[in-house]
């Protein structure tokens, strides 16, 4: 044997060095998320659709009263989250990566500015877990869009852009709600944005698979999202905001029509959140394409263009005063199209009296406030009364300065006990009426409360909901109301956007500012 060939004898040491590096190598290799293996995507969210006009600020605790942080967000298959689990479970090869988050916060949307130390607390808490979770190949956050936070102008921008300095130069992509305030500075940070198209929100796990879908092309660069971003210079309030009616639902038919024209490419819309005072307010239209920008600019002018050209329709509807509204409901509970349905859309904190005291004023019958925020009186039952006792009490009225005046009710406790996040009492009174008492808003969005409260549906002729939309998904999508109105009520959510006191808000937006 020469002494070249010495080298290569599995006798020579030298022979098994090489084999181990080549080993390392191989195993390198193999991983790499070109190949298709072991791709692994962080996961975080962090949402709050904030009313700045509400009048309690929202705080660190709020989040760690509702539920600590956690980083078990795969437990559904439904959702932002869960949609993309599922499709990355499709792909397969791909490693999900959950990164410390806050789920929620007390009162939902109800709550205020979100304080600095809070968005600074979680934002923090994310990178820093992030800064844990080894080699990363994409961070997916599953976003809300309509945060507002004091002294911090755009925050999903701001958290995106922290993000991006923890996580480095990969794809970062975000997922937001219909009601996002969101503008170019996002678009700017992360790679790609997807936003749901209906509302009642049905399609978040589709959205969710989408943005997985976009991710993994991506890493595997197959794809290379180019963005546009337009905003329309229009603010609508929530409640005509329904994709199944005018315009509303135009404007998503037209973003689905481009969408199938250019495969590979997705128009999203949001309609935006009024009741946050914040200066990305409003529509916002952002489309991702593959490495096309002229394209992404095209759909966006256009989608843009033609939500101006519907402002009117959009951001221009009548609804009926309370007084009004609720003579109409009565009457069409009189005429037997029970039950009717009045959607207390203004009310965004939840303790409104206005048509309950209403309601009693004009003599109703078989109604249910579903529901009625107020802590106080819950403790004052808890501590006073059990189930079957009879009680005088007065009700709601300080939950904002529109609130209206407490009601006194006299009748009997008829539920008293623990349902979703709270207790909750039920108070039974005048001719077979009811109030549902919670201790925060609860928008109810379908007729699932009643049963475990101990409450016949079908003994209700009048139903109110604190809700603006989301109610139309039990209540309407199922065939369940005989008759709906749309009440506007004094309160923090009006229909009428014009008397709302913003400060922050664009100059020339329609229809606060620019009137035509
Ligand atoms: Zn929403």
């Amino acid at each position: 044997m020469s002494d070249n060939l010495k080298a290569y004898s599995w006798k020579n040491p030298i022979f098994w060095i090489l084999c181990i590096l080549l080993m390392f190598i191989a195993i390198g290799c193999k991983s790499e998320a070109e190949n298709g293996e072991n791709i692994r995507i962080a996961v975080a969210t962090f949402s709050h659709e904030t009313c700045t006009f509400c009048p309690r600020p929202t705080t660190i605790e709020d989040w760690e009263f509702y539920g600590p942080p956690t980083r078990e967000l795969f437990d559904s298959n439904r959702g932002y989250i869960g949609g993309f689990k599922s499709m990355c479970d499709e792909y397969g090869g791909v490693e999900l990566v959950g990164i410390l988050s806050p789920r929620g916060a007390r009162g939902g949307s109800s709550g205020s500015w979100i304080t600095t130390e809070a968005f600074d607390k979680y934002s923090n808490l994310i990178v820093d877990d992030l800064k844990q979770a080894g080699n990363l190949d994409g961070v997916f956050l599953s976003l809300h869009g309509a945060m507002a936070v004091t002294g911090i102008p755009k925050p999903e921008a701001e958290l995106v852009r922290r993000v991006r300095k923890a996580a480095g130069d990969i794809p970062i992509m975000v997922t937001l709600d219909l009601h996002a305030n969101e503008d170019h500075e996002l678009s700017d940070a992360a790679d790609a944005v997807f936003i749901i198209k209906r509302y009642p929100h049905y399609d978040t796990t589709l959205i969710g698979e989408r943005a997985a879908r976009v991710m993994i092309k991506t890493i595997r660069g197959l794809y290379k999202p180019t963005m546009a971003t337009r905003k329309p210079g229009v603010i609508t309030p929530s409640v005509y905001q329904g994709t199944g009616v005018s315009p509303a639902m135009e404007i998503m038919e037209r973003a689905r029509r481009w969408e199938c024209q250019h495969p590979d490419t997705y128009v999203s819309v949001a309609f935006g959140f009024a009741y946050a005072d914040v200066p990305d307010v409003g529509a916002t239209v952002m489309v991702v394409t593959n490495n096309d920008q002229k394209l992404a600019d095209r759909i966006a002018d256009d989608m843009s263009d033609y939500i101006w050209r519907r402002r009117k329709t959009f951001a221009g509807k009548k609804l009926p005063k309370t007084k009004q509204g609720v003579a109409l409901a009565v009457a069409a509970a009189r005429a037997g199209k029970t039950p009717v349905v009045i959607a207390d859309h203004s009310d965004r904190t939840g303790g409104s009296t206005h048509i309950l005291e209403e309601l009693i004023k004009q003599g109703a019958e078989n109604f249910c406030i579903t529901t009625l925020r107020d802590e106080k009186a819950i403790d004052e039952i808890k501590a006073n009364y059990k189930v079957g006792d009879s009680v005088s009490i007065d009700l709601g009225g300080y939950s904002d300065k529109f609130a209206g005046n407490p009601v006194r009710i006299e009748g009997k406790v008829e539920f008293l006990g623990d349902y979703a996040r709270g207790t909750v009492a039920v108070l039974l009174f005048g001719k077979n009426n009811r109030v549902i008492l919670t201790p925060q808003l609860m928008q109810v969005t379908t007729p699932s409360i009643f049963k475990p409260l101990g409450i016949d549906l079908d003994s209700l002729d009048i139903i109110v909901l604190k809700s603006r939309v989301h109610f139309r998904r039990g209540f309407y999508e199922t065939d369940l109301a005989g008759a709906i109105f749309e009440v506007d009520a004094p309160g923090w959510g009006p229909a009428d956007l014009t008397t709302l006191p913003y400060e922050n808000i664009p100059k020339d937006i329609y229809p606060v500012y620019k009137k035509d």
